[in-house]
């Protein structure tokens, strides 16, 4: 009898369905995925041009008879559900009966499969849907099947695939996740005849991870454990330092399926709350163990998704699994000679900025956006907050230039800087900051006297939003200015880091960026934005790249250069916490003016807070 059975069409609704078939790494995550539920131990992955035009995938798995081979084909047909209640209780990776017909509807597809009691194997071979031949054929136990030009009968579709490198990272990205999810297997990848991956059967987790990131990567990692209340927990996380702009690195395991999840991510987050800079994204590997009947797989069209029972209880084991080692281990940064695309930043304290913040966002909670002006709360922990403002001594300090001195003092006002004319294009509802005159708080924020009362700056998002909109100017005459490296910075690289680089080459030259591959698996940055230039050309390559990993295929240029410019302010800009000079402050009050007449387009969060005398005088009950 068929192990393979056309599922009842009531059955088949109640599948969460979708296209699955994108481009050629959900055809790999498909094929590989049916390989590992076939079990096999040994899994070899063979594509050309990027998977276009040719995806092999050969395993030693369980193979297929005859019969099954043409149900395999046909659609909705599937061994590993028979019934409405499997549904709830999937244990394979694959349950909806759908990849292989969908692949055999948009490329020549050709399969070749032995069962172990079969002294002979059977072919088949399928092409836009049209069976073509069936028939028996010699070879080994297991299955070998052939993807041949994606997408030849669907010109639209063909038209989407992106550069062949692009390709071949989504692929590469594929592959790791589901041999991290299963270390007992081994595998093989050969992109054009050349062989870049080849995973031990039986590794460890570190192994795989060394395998697959670096060992500099695996060597670092803290070790998890925890098996509570019937989830298992097991895995590792780098230490903060290791952090990523993007989730990306979170790769979570449910079962051995990789999955996204938004509790687990933010289970993630809140461990390492304090550790690390805000937007950060902490590196881990978990892999979680249950009881299949206590999630629902059957939720996302690629399966990426899952619907937990308990989610609290998830959210809870994984923060205590992170927030328990956490206590007993040294997180801080390995400063290392060759730390590479390790920040290496010595001078941010963490734990102090985020105590900085907490406190902070404590007594501006009741303050709302000038713009919108409601209730404000002008008291924290019971005590009244007067800063002590714009009154700056009447003589000049010894450690302040003396044209900077007239700058805070006068306005602005010497000899040969006369004083700004008042403006009237300024819109009138902007509050205007009377000279220069502000005052620097907890290393954060600046508070200024306007001529309708005060307003209070986030140093980082004003100083961010200035460099913003300066880039953004400066980069519609042309590329940054761009300054060359003594010595090139080089960092470990992906396979998807090299495709990404050769595809946003014309990107990067605009933004004053030079790197190229350096052998195999490094990226050398060779000039660098004379913007950044305290910033770690290594650190930053690397976090430019993940960004740019996360587009879609349809982001446009234009939304790729403001995301690239908007992190690039980021970095550029002051930090909450820095000590600001007199100088500096006169400067960033002074850029603030600029940048609220040049632009109408308001960008990321508010960077003023403001409080009128006549709100003062309310709340202190003198109206
Ligand atoms: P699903 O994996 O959801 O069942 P597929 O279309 O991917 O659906 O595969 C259909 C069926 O073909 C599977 O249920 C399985 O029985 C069989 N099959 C596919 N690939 C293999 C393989 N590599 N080895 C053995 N059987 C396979
Ligand atoms: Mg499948």
């Amino acid at each position: 009898m068929s192990r393979i059975q056309i599922l009842p069409d009531l059955l088949v609704n109640k599948i969460a369905a979708g296209e699955v078939i994108e481009r050629p790494a959900s055809i790999v995550k498909e094929l590989v995925e049916n390989a590992l539920d076939a079990g096999s131990s040994q899994i070899s992955v063979t594509i050309e041009d990027g998977g276009k035009r040719l995806i092999r995938v050969v395993d030693d798995g369980i193979g297929m008879s005859a019969e099954d081979l043409r149900l395999a084909v046909t659609p909705h047909a599937t061994s590993k559900i028979t019934c409405e209640d499997d549904l709830f209780k999937i244990a394979t990776l694959g349950f909806r009966g759908e990849a292989l017909a969908s692949i055999g509807a948009v490329s020549r597809l050709h399969i070749t499969s032995r069962t172990r009691d079969e002294i002979e194997g059977n072919e088949i071979v399928v092409s836009a849907k049209h069976l073509e031949t069936t028939q028996a054929a010699g070879c080994r136990v297991g299955t070998n099947i052939e993807v041949r030009d994606l997408f030849f009968n669907v010109p639209a579709r063909r038209k989407f695939m992106r550069a062949t490198a692009t390709e071949v990272g989504h692929i590469n990205e594929q592959l790791a996740r589901m041999a991290l999810g299963h270390r007992s297997v081994g595998f093989e990848l050969t992109n054009n005849k050349r062989t870049t991956h080849r995973l031990a059967a039986e590794s460890t987790i570190r192994e795989r991870i060394g395998a697959l990131y670096g060992a500099d990567l695996a060597e670092e990692l803290i070790p998890i454990e925890r098996d509570e209340r019937g989830l298992r927990i097991e895995g590792y996380v780098a230490p903060p330092a290791r952090s990523r702009s993007t989730a990306s690195w979170q790769y979570v395991f449910l079962n051995g399926r990789y999955i996204r999840d938004r509790s687990v991510q933010h289970a993630i987050r809140e461990a390492y709350r304090g550790l690390m800079e805000h937007q950060r994204f902490p590196v881990a590997f978990l892999f979680l163990t249950m009881d299949p009947q206590l999630v629902d797989v059957n939720v996302h069209p690629c399966k990426l998704e899952v619907r937990w029972q308990n989610t609290q209880l998830v959210h809870s084991q994984v923060l205590s699994a992170l927030r328990d080692k956490f206590l007993t281990s040294d997180l801080s940064p390995a400063l290392r000679a060759d730390a590479g695309s390790t920040s290496t930043r010595t001078d941010f304290d963490p734990t102090k900025a985020a105590e900085v913040r907490r406190e902070a966002a404590e007594f501006y909670k009741g303050l709302v956006p000038s713009p919108m002006g409601s209730p404000i709360q002008a008291t924290y922990e019971g005590r009244d907050f007067s800063p002590s403002i714009g009154t700056p001594p009447s003589t000049r300090p010894s450690d302040i230039r003396s044209d900077v001195w007239d700058a805070l003092h006068n306005g602005g006002q010497t000899e040969e800087n006369p004083p700004r004319i008042p403006t009237d294009d300024v819109p009138a509802e902007l509050p205007q900051i009377k000279g220069y005159r502000a005052l620097q708080v907890h290393n954060s924020y600046l508070v200024a006297e306007t001529s309708d009362g005060l307003v209070i700056i986030d140093q980082h998002a004003l100083h961010e939003r200035i460099m913003y909109e300066r880039l953004k100017a400066q980069i519609t005459d042309g590329p940054l200015e761009s300054q060359r490296l003594l010595m090139p910075e080089t960092l470990t690289a992906s396979a998807t880091d090299m495709a990404l680089l050769q595809e946003h080459e014309p990107l990067l030259l605009k933004l004053g960026v030079e790197a190229n591959a350096f052998g195999e698996d490094q990226i050398a940055v060779h000039a660098f934005p004379s913007l950044l230039k305290d910033i770690d050309a290594a650190a930053f390559m690397r976090d430019l790249l993940d960004r740019l990993g996360e587009q879609h295929a349809q982001t446009s240029a234009e939304e790729v250069i403001h995301e690239v410019l908007d992190m690039m302010s980021c970095k550029a800009a002051v930090k909450a916490g820095d000590s600001l000079t007199t100088e500096e402050i006169a400067t960033l009050i002074d850029q603030k003016g600029e940048i609220e007449k040049s632009s109408n387009c308001p960008h990321g969060r508010p960077t003023t807070l403001s409080l009128s005398v006549d709100e003062l005088e309310k709340q202190f009950k003198r109206k």
